[in-house]
């Protein structure tokens, strides 16, 4: 299925974190006008195929299923819009950031993000096993033969958990600072703290660009 333009453009997938990856599916994320990007569920598909969540089999059986029961599909979508801005909503508040505007997806329920969120670990849980990985074990999820719709959504509910619940971790949870309202969540590595942006080559590039702009201008 074609992907629109937006979509396609707005699509970075930083592997900082799962869940961090989902809540920048808006832009402008932090503004007053953020820009969808998972407009139907084909686009979340496509967004999990893309970050290795789902292999192309899998994709293409939920896709299958979405054409079979299309309200079904836009149902779990909404659901996935409101798990994504609870646990942005959450990660904010725990990392010290900016407070989140009133993003709630219109004509759903309100439902508090931390309910919302153990909601939906619950569901998740009953999909995870640990299986051998060499000598170690590693988490798998049921993603490969399942034609649940809201499949998708577990690894992310149990990123989000895992990092809400990781102190070290969360305090590396830094947001863009571009002036703009890009507001896309990242993990900060650096050793000082000191990462602004979420990707240099866009916001941190265009903030340059203007104390460029600005230093000139008052050098005139
Ligand atoms: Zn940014």
């Amino acid at each position: 299925m074609p992907l629109l333009p937006s979509f396609e453009s707005a699509l970075t997938l930083s592997n900082d974190r799962l869940c961090l990856d989902f809540c920048n599916t808006v832009s402008n994320h932090a503004s007053a006008a953020p820009r969808e990007h998972l407009e139907t569920y084909a686009h979340l598909v496509a967004w999990a195929e893309r970050g290795g969540l789902l292999p192309p089999a899998a994709a293409a059986r939920l896709l299958a299923a979405t054409a079979r029961d299309p309200a079904a599909a836009e149902a779990v979508r909404r659901r996935a819009l409101e798990l994504r801005e609870a646990i942005y909503r959450l990660l904010l508040a725990a990392s010290g950031g900016a407070p989140a505007p009133a993003l709630e997806p219109q004509g759903s329920p309100c439902e508090p993000n931390l309910a919302l969120l153990n909601a939906a670990l619950r569901s998740a849980l009953a999909h995870a096993r640990l299986e051998p990985n060499g000598e170690a074990l590693a988490l798998r999820w049921d993603l490969a033969a399942t034609d649940a719709l809201d499949s998708l959504l577990w690894p992310v509910a149990y990123s989000a958990a895992d990092l809400l619940a990781s102190p070290d971790q969360l305090a590396r949870v830094g947001q863009c600072q571009d002036d703009r309202g890009c507001g896309w969540l990242f993990l900060d590595l650096t050793k000082n703290h000191s990462r602004r942006w979420c990707a240099m080559g866009d916001c941190g590039n265009r903030a340059k660009a203007r104390r460029h702009y600005q230093r000139q201008k008052s050098a005139i």
